[in-house]
């Protein structure tokens, strides 16, 4: 990369909370020339979510599916901070953020406050355990990096202590029976994974267990992929019992045991299964940051499912519909997962609005560098050309106020069901096309592969793909 226009004291401060699909897309378009920007997130990385479910069983490497953060700020046109950070309070009166560092090594200041003139509040949300008894302790998560490849190695471990001389065969059924907690596209994802393994490489590593192991998905509602459309929730349903991974609708975990889950069951009793793995993909909620930030505007924020940016005016030129933060003066803009709004919480929305964020900022720089000459002209002695400028700029600052609300435009809704098919739902001439299947599968994998943000990642993914295909998963159980 070329020279980059180092920090600037006369330019706006742009915080951005968060690495995830939200800010990473808001980086990738922004202009950084009008910004001093200062990215915060506990991961100096960003993680494409979608493949994460693959890398639980070794399709492809944890390295693969992620991309430094400052693989993009680097191409900046000003030097962007990339700050390993936790941000641990934000105060919209003063513009401050405060943040930690959360990471295993800290230097001599571990915490500390900026001020900001913009914020992008992209946090996105947490695990879910609605407090249920074992879940934190015994289940695994698909939510991170570390929650993939800590499946993957409870996984190999259940398998080698099956595979342990003179287990009792009903320790060697517990040990071999994977229970996967929400029927959502993670649990869905996660089963149809854990399924592939089993037939395209355990089957032929571990020949006398692979009969043993069984894979349970648990959902509390009375179907799975309640956002999917009737027709592919039937062929998901047909497809798992084709490939024998059990569906057990309108049935509730209530507690998880070291060994065991408890479940409540359509007919309300309760009994306790034993197994050697949970995978916990039951939802997410708001992380801390984001109520606390929530609780300081007790009147505007009151959504318990994230923060309000639409609905509520704050000021006659910021109409809501720009993603601003309802309550406060406009400065603070919230993104993605840990917002409220009429889309679901993909990743598809998400990236939207980061893109969308940036057209804003470069309008509003505009705008500002407008609103500074109309000062200037102003302050100075007035003549007949300083007036005309001063007509024109204030022609064109009327349309740099004029913001375009936010508006989703919704690609379809894809998903990965394991034995080589996939899903869609893509709205198509207005109405929908649903589609399952090996064909969908391989538009699957190229639909994510094109979505995936750099030439590197494609590069590895495809890679592994390939590897996959040629060698089987690798069922090593490294640390
Ligand atoms: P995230 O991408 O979660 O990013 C949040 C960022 O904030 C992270 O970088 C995090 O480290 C950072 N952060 C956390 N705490 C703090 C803090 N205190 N201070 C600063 N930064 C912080 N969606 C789809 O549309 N299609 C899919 O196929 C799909 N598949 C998925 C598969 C899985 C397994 C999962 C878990 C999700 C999937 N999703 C999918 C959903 C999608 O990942 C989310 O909707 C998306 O990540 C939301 O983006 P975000 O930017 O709001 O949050
Ligand atoms: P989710 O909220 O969509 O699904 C969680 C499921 O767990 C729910 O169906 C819920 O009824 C069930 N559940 C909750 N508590 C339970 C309990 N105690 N016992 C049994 N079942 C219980 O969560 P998700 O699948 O992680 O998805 C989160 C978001 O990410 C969604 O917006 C989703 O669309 C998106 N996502 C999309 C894709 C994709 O498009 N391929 C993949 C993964 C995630």
């Amino acid at each position: 990369p070329g020279a980059q226009l180092p920090h600037d004291p006369e330019k706006k401060t742009l915080v951005v909370l968060g690495s995830g699909w939200g800010a990473t897309s808001l980086l990738k378009s922004l202009d950084t020339t009008d910004y001093n920007v200062i990215v915060i997130s506990p991961k100096n990385y960003f993680l494409f979510t979608p493949l994460l479910p693959s890398v639980a069983v070794g399709t492809l490497n944890p390295r693969s599916i992620i991309q430094p953060t400052r693989y993009v700020t680097r191409h900046k046109a000003r030097q962007v901070s990339v700050i390993e950070a936790s941000a641990t309070e934000v105060d919209p009166i003063n513009k401050t953020v405060t943040f930690a560092d959360t990471s295993e090594i800290q230097g001599q200041v571990a915490k500390t406050t900026v001020k900001f003139d913009y914020l992008v509040f992209g946090v996105g949300a947490e695990v879910q355990t609605f407090n249920i008894p074992g879940v934190q302790e015994n289940a695994c998560f698909m939510k991170e990096l570390e929650d993939a490849e800590k499946m993957q190695r409870r996984f190999l471990d259940c398998l080698e202590s099956a595979a342990f001389p003179g287990q009792t065969a009903e320790e060697v059924n517990r040990l071999l029976h994977m229970v996967v907690v929400g029927g959502g596209p993670t649990g869905i994802e996660v089963s149809g994974e854990i399924h592939d393994f089993l037939e395209e490489d355990l089957r032929s590593w571990y020949p006398e267990l692979a009969n043993n192991i069984r894979i349970t998905l648990v959902e509390a509602l009375p179907s799975v992929l309640p956002m999917f459309s009737k027709q592919l929730i039937d062929y998901t349903e047909s497809t798992f019992k084709e490939a024998k991974i059990d569906i057990l609708t309108k049935t509730m975990v209530k507690e998880i045991k070291e060994k065991s889950v408890v479940l409540q069951t359509p007919d309300k009793s309760i009994i306790e299964v034993p197994c050697g793995l949970v995978v916990w993909a039951a939802g997410n909620k708001l992380r801390k940051v984001t109520q606390d930030l929530m609780a300081r505007l007790p009147q505007d924020q009151t959504n318990r499912r994230g923060i309000t940016v639409n609905g509520i005016a704050m000021h006659a030129n910021y109409p809501s519909e720009h993603l601003r933060m309802a309550g406060t003066d406009g400065s603070i803009f919230a993104i993605g997962d840990c917002t409220a709004t009429s889309y679901a919480p993909t990743a598809q929305v998400a990236s939207q609005q980061g893109a969308y964020l940036a057209r804003i900022f470069a309008q509003l720089a505009k705008r500002d560098s407008l609103e500074a000459r109309l000062t200037q002209l102003r302050s100075a002695a007035s003549s007949d050309e300083g007036r005309v400028e001063i007509e024109t700029i204030e022609k064109q600052l009327v349309k740099a106020e004029k913001l375009r609300p936010f508006q989703y435009s919704h690609q379809g809704s894809l998903a990965y069901i394991g034995s080589d098919k996939a899903i869609a739902d893509l709205p198509f001439f207005n109405g929908n096309f649903a589609s399952g299947g090996v064909a969908t599968f391989l538009f699957w994998r190229s639909a994510y592969l094109s979505t995936l943000f750099s030439a590197r990642n494609r590069t590895l993914v495809a890679t592994d793909w390939i590897k996959v295909k040629l060698f089987g998963r690798d069922v090593s159980l490294g640390s």
